[in-house]
């Protein structure tokens, strides 16, 4: 039978609750158990999938193609869980479900209530998620924080979830924010406190707080909280600000949270110690030994979450190759109004990723002409690589005004469209081609050399496509299709010829990297920048 760990946030949002989440499944993991994870969005979505960056961040996708909260990127990264839509729930689909139910007569004769009815069901998925994935430890992460109203259902659910399945095997971790008052000069332990004391009024004691801080806590601070908030001293952890998210395990580790969670399960495992995660993982990221500086040249730039996984598999390139990857966000709209030069100037690599709608377009497309025409390595993601033909077709092939239909229904030459069977579809959400597809990879090609071998499954996230109708025109002009899709003949990998690294995919490899582990596509990028880096000095 599976154990439980609730993780629930109090006093602000934006604490790391996910990261924290992901580093307790990591913990665990290198005890020997088999942890999945799982996020409780309480928003009326039924999944980010049609929300705008702007709101919600990146929307993360899993092999199995469910459109899911960032979260369960940092999951991902830092365990060995294979997450699917059974890991990510919101209340959206709670209600879906239930009045679903309802309107088939399921509950036929009763009064359908927020409990138990919505209660029930939120439990019934955290079950099949554990079912699922057949995990010893199922780690809940539930969304918002302590006193929104809109997760009131997913904390009553978390509350009967310890008597349902009984005590021994359900813990409830809290993490709150301890602040530092620079004027009065001292740490402050009441948001904790009153967080701790909303979470009793719902019924839930936690067994381990989790104190995100600016400064050490002292042990008279640590007793403060653990009187005030019914916690023994010693699951009182203090999760310092760091310089990497991926030392979070070891200052969990160092504290013997995995530990105090074993002895709470009393379950016995292996001993472990994380010298692996310390010695690829953490000691390269806080030690480079070089320097590189990579473009991101999108239209979410301002929002930190936006392009999430991207940046952290630069970042997972740069820990493999000894290197430190400074990211230049660039707005692409900046480059359409200014150029390239002044922005991409000492660059080393330029990445444009996937991205919906017209705004911004003709800037990417500029930078991508740049690189090109500059020997400058450069890697398109999925609209990245829409963006890449386009610019190629343009200004290679002679094709003017060549466009996507997306952003030119009419374009005289549509080198990226929609599949004649797409046109039929109406509902906007879940309707792109969703998840992990088999890709074929072309003997001779940089693509084989990259992955070292010739199938590959990578996720997608898209509804357009590359039109076949210019592949021969395009390969005359030097352009290679070196990935595709077997099954339906789609382009999934181009690359040009006499170019150091000019390779763009229409699937999203930032979904399967991980900080030991980086996504041969990053790995080799990042490889390649800093050869050219070196090529100028
Ligand atoms: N807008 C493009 C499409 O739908 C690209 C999507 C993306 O980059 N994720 O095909």
């Amino acid at each position: 039978m599976s154990k439980y760990i609730f993780i629930t946030g109090g006093v602000i949002s934006s604490l790391g609750k996910g990261i924290a989440s992901a580093s307790i499944g990591k913990i665990l993991e290198s005890r020997g158990l088999k942890v999945t994870l799982m996020k409780l969005d309480p928003y009326i979505n039924v999944d980010p999938g049609t929300m705008n960056p702007y709101q919600h961040g990146e929307v993360y996708v899993t092999e199995d193609g469910a459109e899911t909260d960032l979260d369960l990127g940092h999951y991902e990264r830092f365990t060995n869980a294979q997450t699917s839509k059974y890991n990510n729930i919101t209340t959206g689909q709670i209600y879906n479900w239930v009045i679903t139910k309802e309107r088939h007569g399921d509950y036929l004769g009763k009064t359908i209530q927020v409990i138990p009815h919505i209660t029930d069901a939120i439990k019934e998925k955290i079950k099949k998620c554990a079912e699922v994935s057949k995990a010893d430890i199922v780690i809940v992460e539930i969304g918002g924080t302590v006193g929104d109203i809109e997760s009131l259902p997913f904390l009553e659910a978390t509350r009967q979830f310890r008597l349902d399945m009984g005590y021994d095997n359900v813990l409830y971790i809290h993490l709150t924010l301890v602040p530092y008052i620079k004027a009065a000069g001292e740490i402050k332990t009441k948001p904790t406190q009153h967080s701790v004391g909303t979470l009793r009024e719902i019924g839930i004691i936690p067994d381990v707080l989790v104190c995100r801080t600016e400064k050490p806590l002292s042990d008279s601070v640590k007793e403060k909280i653990s009187l005030f908030c019914n916690v023994r001293t010693e699951a009182v952890i203090e999760s310092p600000d760091v310089d990497s998210i991926y030392q979070i395990p070891l200052v969990f580790k160092k504290q013997i949270l995995d530990e105090i969670i074993l002895s709470h399960f009393k379950l016995i495992c292996k001993f472990s110690d994380l010298k692996e995660w310390e010695r690829n993982v953490v000691s390269k990221a806080l030690n480079p030994k070089k320097g590189i500086t990579i473009a991101v040249v999108g239209k979410y730039i301002e929002l930190q979450d936006a392009y999430k996984s991207i940046y952290e598999s630069l970042i997972h390139g740069g820990i493999y190759n000894d290197a430190k990857v400074e990211i230049k966000k660039i707005d692409s709209e900046d480059i359409q109004k200014k150029g390239p030069e002044e922005f991409l100037k000492g660059v080393s690599g330029v990445l444009v990723p996937g991205g919906f709608g017209y705004r911004g377009i003709e800037g990417k497309i500029k930078a991508i002409q740049f690189a090109r025409e500059n020997n400058i390595p450069f890697l398109g993601l999925c609209l990245g690589m829409q963006c890449a033909v386009i610019e190629f077709a343009r200004h290679v092939c002679g094709l003017k005004n060549a466009n996507s239909t997306e952003f030119d229904p009419k374009t005289k030459y549509p080198v990226i469209s929609l599949l004649a069977e797409q046109n039929k579809i109406s509902d906007l959400g879940g309707t792109m081609r969703l998840g992990a597809y088999p890709c074929k990879i072309k003997k001779g090609s940089l693509a084989l050399t990259i992955y070292g071998r010739t199938l590959i499954y990578e996720r997608h996230r898209h509804r357009y496509e590359f039109n076949n109708k210019y592949r021969k025109l395009f390969e005359r002009k030097g352009l290679k299709f070196c990935g595709i899709y077997p099954k339906k003949n789609l382009v999934e990998i181009i690359e040009l010829k006499n170019h150091p690294y000019f390779i763009a995919v229409q699937f999203h490899p930032e979904f399967k990297s991980k900080p030991d582990k980086p996504a041969p596509l990053f790995r080799e990028f990042i490889k390649a920048a800093l050869e050219f880096q070196n090529s100028g000095e």
